[in-house]
Parts: C-alpha cells; structure tokens; sequence
C-alpha cells in the first residue's frame, strides 16, 4: 500500500476539498419548523417574516418636552400656553390649540397639529407657560414618523437570517411571536476504545482519559448544533455495532478512534455493517488522515444520518470537526457550508514546513488586522491537544518541503 493510498493503494487519496465537495454534496438541510422565540435563538429563518403593522404605529416623541406647532415659534414670542399631559401609552384627546405646548414623554404619540418635540432641558416654565429656550426650531425634530421603521407588510427579517438577539427583538416588536426556522442538527457522539475511561476516573496503567466526547460535543453545540455523547464503546464488533446503532438516530454521528488500519480498528466495517454507505475513508491532511465519512440510509421521509469516523488523537479529531463536520452542520442548520473558506494570516516569521500531506498547523493570532498575522505554537503533534487548544485557529501549510517566509500569506482555519 502506498503511504498516501487508499486500502488497494492504485486510487489517490482525496484532497480536503475534494473530500469537502463530497461531503456537502451529501447534506440535506433539516426541514424547517415552527418555533418560538425562545427557543429561536441562533437559528436560520426559513421564511420573510412581515410587520403586521406600521412601526412606529403613530408619529411619537423621541424625547420628553413639549410638543409643539414650529410655526407659532416662527415670530419673536416663545411662550407657549401648556397643554395636556401625554406619557407613553396615553392618546391625545384632541389637536393642539392655539400657541399650545403639549407635556409629552419619550413614547408618546403626537397631538394633531404638533410637528416638533423641544426638549425638556431646552425650556422652562413661567406659570401656566412654557418658554422655548431652544433658539432654532426644525419641523419634526425629535418625532420618529409613523412607519419610518416599517411599513405594515415590509419584510422586517429576510429568511436565510441568522436570528441574532437583535432580529429576535425585530419579530417580537413586529408581531412575530412563533417563525418558522431550520432547527438545530441534533448531533450523537459515539467514543471507541478499551483504553479509554470517562473524565472523572483516574486511568490505570495503558488507559486515557477520553477527552473526545466533551470536546467534540462542546464543538457541535458551539456550531449550533444540540450534542450528547453515548457511553465509552469497546472495541468488540458487537458491543461497537450496538453503540453505533444507537447513533443513527441523529442527523450527525460522530464516531472517535478504531477508524484507521489496525487490528482492533473496527468502526468503519461496523458501520458498513448497519448499511452505512462509505463516501471516502482517508483523506490527504495532517493531522488525521484516518477520516471516515458515510451516509445511513433514509429513514422514513428522513435523510439518511451523515456519519463521520473521525481519527483518535486529540487534534486529528479536532482538526478533522473543523474542516468537514463543521461545514456540515452549517449546511443541515440552512446556513452556507463555506464559511471560512476564504480566510488566510500572515506569517509573523519564517516557517519551514515538511511533509507529504497538506498539514493545519496551530497559531495564535497576534493582530487584528486583514489579513491577521499568525504565529505558528510549539507543537508536539496529534495528541498534544493543550497546545492546540491556546490556538485562534490552523494554518494550513500545502503539501511538500517549503520554507515559507516571513509575511506570506496562508489559509487559515479559524476554531470558532
Ligand atoms: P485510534 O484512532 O483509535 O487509533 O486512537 C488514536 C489515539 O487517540 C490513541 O492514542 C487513543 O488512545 C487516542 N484516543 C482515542 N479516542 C480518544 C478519545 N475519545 N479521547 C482521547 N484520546 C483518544
Ligand atoms: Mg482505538
């Protein structure tokens, strides 16, 4: 087999983005549904929602003071004869009269006749008048018009959105209170392997903590996706078999370990087994080129889960979420798949890279500039995952020896 073959060694390996092209080709966006806006947050809205109404529904003030007509303070008399009392919430009685002032709140809607707000500081009174000390008086200051943030019938949030606080505040205040949205991928993470043990056990002699399950579902609930782990799967073919059943019926299973080429690598013929169809096993990357991507078969009107074997090794895992699990979550939440595609740093010095695969190396980002700069960590490699976790992200360094230089730029994979 050659270093970079698949089992038979004749086909090369995919590249990331040939890799990456076959995964999104497989994703099949979540069917949207009702939601409330609680539970709305972070999710893309799968239709225009509109204003059921003008907003503001009435010309109001935007300041306490007097409302005012501009023309009776054209000639030299400031005085103005108070008027009805208006706070937010009350509607006038009537139209202002004659060199009349009306006392109105921030919120108010305007007296027929009013076309300007003076501010409350910008006056004062003198018995049963109020004298404008404000010298220039410009018709409609401090109103917000009827409809000048929206007429009835206006798309106030156009489906594709993200719904950030802001937006949700938009539909509340629009008379949106339930909207149809693509839901969350719901997300199962399946750990394999006789060595490992939960967190909170102290691992005797050959055992590790597994690390894979917290970070891996911290990364699917940190890409909008809901996550849980299942129990530490062994590496026994049935007892796999069972756990792996049990992940199908999520949109997304991540599978951690057994995916390479040694003797107690069972996942991949597992999942075979259950009628998982292999799109590719191995991509051309560093770190994790054991990488493992398939498609379940529909269920019901159901697509088929999208299932990711994805190497042990702490960063492998990491880097291989980033780069192909990610995008797919994206992709089943409504949202583009590419997100990151364009980004790149630059080099804040030298760096030599080798070796034969395309490798994401981890930096921290030291700028804020376009492009950021980038210096690459001291790393040990695939399982030093406390180095990797102080990075802003991966450069990604092309396949072959290259000495790059100081100031060059390179795509960068950003880890949130
Ligand atoms: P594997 O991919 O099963 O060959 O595992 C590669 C390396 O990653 C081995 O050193 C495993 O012990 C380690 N490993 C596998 N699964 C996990 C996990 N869930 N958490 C931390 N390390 C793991
Ligand atoms: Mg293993």
């Amino acid at each position: 087999m050659s270093p970079d073959g698949n089992r038979e060694g004749r086909i090369p390996l995919p590249s990331v983005d040939q890799a990456l092209a076959m995964v999104l080709g497989r994703v099949v966006a979540r069917s949207p549904r009702a939601h409330v806006l609680a539970d709305a947050l972070g999710l893309v809205l799968a239709r225009d929602a509109l204003a059921d109404l003008d907003m503001p529904p009435f010309d109001k003030a935007l300041v306490d003071g007097y409302a005012a007509r501009s023309s009776d303070l054209e000639a030299g008399d400031r005085r103005l004869v108070l008027g009805e009392l208006l706070p937010a919430g009350a509607t006038p009685s009537r139209g202002l009269g004659d060199r009349e002032a009306a006392v109105i709140m921030t919120g108010a809607p305007l007296p027929l006749g009013a076309d300007v707000v003076v501010m409350h500081e910008r006056t004062h009174r003198s018995g049963d008048f109020v004298v404008i000390d404000e010298p220039s008086i410009k018709p409609g200051q401090n109103i917000l018009r009827r409809g000048r943030e929206a007429r009835a019938g206006d798309v106030v949030v156009e489906r594709g959105r993200e719904l950030t606080p802001a937006r949700l505040g938009v539909l509340a205040s629009f008379g949106c209170p339930r909207v149809m949205a693509t839901p969350r991928p719901e997300v199962v993470v399946v750990p394999t392997g006789d060595e490992l043990v939960e967190p909170d056990s102290a691992p005797g002699p050959g055992q590790i903590r597994n690390s894979g399950s917290t970070m891996l579902t911290a990364l699917a609930v940190q890409a909008g996706a809901r996550a849980r782990a299942l129990e530490i799967a062994p590496d026994r073919p049935e007892a796999l078999r069972a756990a792996l059943e049990r992940g199908l019926d999520a949109d997304l299973l991540i599978v951690t370990g057994g995916v390479s080429a040694g003797q107690r690598d069972l996942v991949p013929a597992s999942l075979e087994a259950l009628g998982v169809e292999c799109v590719f096993h191995k991509v051309r990357i560093k770190p994790g080129k054991p990488i493992w991507f398939g498609v379940a078969r529909p269920r019901g009107d159901r697509p088929g889960t999208l299932v990711f074997g994805l190497p042990g090794n702490p960063v492998g895992s990491l880097v291989g979420f980033l780069v192909f699990a990610r995008p797919a979550l994206w992709l089943l939440a409504g949202r583009p798949g590419n997100a990151f595609a364009r980004s790149s740093a630059r080099l804040e010095g030298p760096f030599s890279h080798r070796g034969d695969r395309p490798t994401y190396f981890p930096a921290v980002l030291t700028t804020t500039s376009t492009p950021p700069v980038a210096r690459p960590l001291e790393w040990a490699g695939s399982a030093d995952l406390r180095r990797a976790a102080e990075a802003d992200g991966f450069l990604a360094f092309e396949a072959g020896d290259r000495d790059y230089a100081a100031g060059e730029i390179v795509p960068f994979l950003p880890m949130g």
